[in-house]
């Protein structure tokens, strides 16, 4: 395979090149390679891949997301096609039914795309903007740790612990961001912690 080609791309060409060739050895003339060349073309052509990790359960399959160019939609890359990662130690290229439906979970009108905010005595959610959202969590953290920390036990000893507030991690995550989010929780003293995997 030529260096710097993906194995998808290298795949795809090979399968039109070969039946170009083909056409050509059986003899088949002009009118003939014209409507070979109405053949629906590869759904993946053109597509920009990108790897991800499954968003619904613990075992955090890799998949790879198959997206129309910005140029040819309009201003915004459109996810087409959705497939399992063969190169993911986890899954190998396989996805569960869920998984393989992820293309609907990602289209879907339902899907909240930014975060809701219910104020206390409010019956109702508003949609907040991610730096709003971001600072009120901050903020709640950093109020509540301050007044609750626990320095000391009653016998003297350094703890350093916060168990008036918990923290529930995604399962669905790479081993460096499970690190980094358990260095973070752990470094404020919080113990209170879970992880979506135990759900
Ligand atoms: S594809 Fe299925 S098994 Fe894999 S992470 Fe998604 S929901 Fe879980």
């Amino acid at each position: 395979m030529p260096e710097g080609i993906s194995r998808r791309a290298f795949l795809g060409g090979s399968a039109a090149t070969l039946a170009a060739t083909s056409l050509g050895a059986f003899g088949f003339g002009a009118a003939e390679a014209a409507a070979a060349t109405s053949i629906r073309p590869f759904k993946l052509a053109g597509t920009i891949e990108t790897r991800n990790t499954c968003t619904y359960c613990a075992v955090a399959c890799g998949i790879i997301l198959y997206a129309k160019p910005a140029a040819e939609t309009g201003g915004k890359r459109v996810i087409t096609y959705i497939d399992g990662d063969p190169d993911h130690p986890t899954n190998r290229g396989t996805l569960c039914p869920k998984g393989a439906a992820l293309l609907n979970f990602v289209h879907s009108p339902d899907r909240l795309t930014v975060p809701r905010y219910r104020a206390p005595g409010e019956s109702s959610f508003r949609e907040v903007s991610w730096d709003w959202a971001l600072d009120r969590v901050a903020r709640q953290f950093k109020d509540d740790r301050d007044k609750n920390l626990v320095t000391t036990n009653a016998g003297g000893v350094a703890v350093n612990r916060w168990i008036t507030t918990g923290f529930l991690a995604a399962s669905a995550c790479t081993n460096e961001t499970g690190w980094l989010t358990f260095k973070v929780v752990r470094g404020m003293g919080a113990l209170v912690f879970d992880n979506q995997a135990r759900v």
